[in-house]
């Protein structure tokens, strides 16, 4: 049996997360949702954890081995933060960078888990507090940026026009957005302020376009700096990206044509070239492949290394074939 061998530590935890059925989802159906995927723990020995994905409606059913999993329980984006983001945090205030994917198919709980709500803070709010918090006794100060990539280029959306940020290598392999705004972040307040309008220009971005958040990769970076004695060039220390990827349809059963088609094929290939980052990481490659899309080039320095990373595989539990989908990528790319 495999589980008696040691298992190597995964550099990047692969975590699985199943929402909770919505009210209206349920009164749809005078509550009995069509389909039910019902994941059950089969067994966890030492940091793996063996999860079974089942259909109650088929009863078809798959086996997962993953690094961790939170049930349908209304609380767990705050469990997720307590046991799995909140230890990256001190390694920033170190040196450490770290990133935080959220991955799965719309309308799994991408934008959930990573922003929240108002009345439920996700991963981004619940980082920025603890950051700000730790920063109180240890005089560091903070900053953010908040970009996106759609269809392969970056732009900044903390400037109020469309602003495309180019990706470049220095002299030492050094990754730098050109240009790509700072902006320093004293209190919750702030955070709230700078964020919202952030979220507001990527709901009116791209012209002529729908909206397209959920078709283009959200990331938001806290940079934790040192000050420094002229008080100008605050030197960054460490940070973490908090990523909000885009949705992984599977085209087939999407129908895409068009714009959404050379979109999807885009975030299908940037999915794809990061699942094989994280494999190759995982696995201890001699080449890790950073250089197959503009996501994977840019986390280039938070990923791998002496970086930690985390990915939040959600779930949607009332699609089984899109959960499959999700879970076995997202398996595939922990593989050790
Ligand atoms: P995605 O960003 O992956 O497309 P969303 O985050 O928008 O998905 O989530 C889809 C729907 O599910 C939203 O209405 C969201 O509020 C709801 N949702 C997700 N997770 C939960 C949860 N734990 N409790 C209640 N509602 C949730
Ligand atoms: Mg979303």
């Amino acid at each position: 049996k495999s589980h008696s061998q040691p298992t190597s530590i995964s550099k990047v935890r692969v975590i699985i997360r199943i929402r909770p059925f919505l009210h209206q989802e349920i009164s749809s159906r005078n509550g009995n949702p069509i389909s039910c995927v019902s994941l059950q723990e089969l067994e966890s020995s030492g940091d793996e954890v063996t999860v079974l994905l089942k259909d109650q409606e088929t009863s078809r059913n798959e086996c997962y081995k993953l690094d961790a999993f939170f049930g349908q329980d209304d609380n767990n984006v705050s469990q997720i933060f307590e046991r799995e983001v909140k230890p990256l945090i001190p390694g920033i205030f170190e040196g450490y960078n770290a990133t935080v994917f959220a991955y799965g198919a719309t309308g799994s709980g991408k934008t959930y888990t990573m922003q929240g709500s108002d009345q439920i803070p996700g991963l981004m709010p619940l980082a920025i507090s603890n950051i700000l918090s730790m920063c109180k006794s240890t005089g560091n100060t903070v900053a953010i940026s908040y970009y996106e990539i759609y269809l392969d280029k970056c732009y900044d959306l903390l400037e109020p026009k469309e602003k495309e940020i180019m990706v470049w290598n220095d002299k030492n392999g050094l990754m730098h957005l050109k240009g790509l705004a700072q902006v320093e972040v004293d209190s919750f307040t702030k955070f709230q302020e700078i964020f919202s309008f952030g979220l507001q220009r990527r709901k009116v971005a791209h012209t002529g376009l729908n909206d397209v958040s959920s078709r283009s990769h959200g990331v938001l970076v806290i940079m934790v700096k040192t000050p420094s004695d002229d008080n100008v060039d605050n030197v960054v220390t460490g940070k973490l990206n908090l990523i909000d990827l885009a949705g992984n349809e599977d085209n087939r059963r999407t129908c895409n044509e068009g714009i959404r088609l050379q979109e999807s094929a885009k975030i299908n290939q940037s999915l794809f070239a990061l699942s094989n980052v994280i494999y190759a990481l995982n696995n201890n490659m001699p080449r890790i492949p950073y250089r197959e899309s503009k996501l994977t080039r840019i986390l280039q320095d938070s990923l791998g290394g002496t970086s930690r990373a985390l990915m939040v595989a959600c779930l949607n539990p009332g699609e089984y074939q899109e959960s499959v989908h999700t879970v076995s990528l997202a398996a595939r790319s922990r593989h050790v």
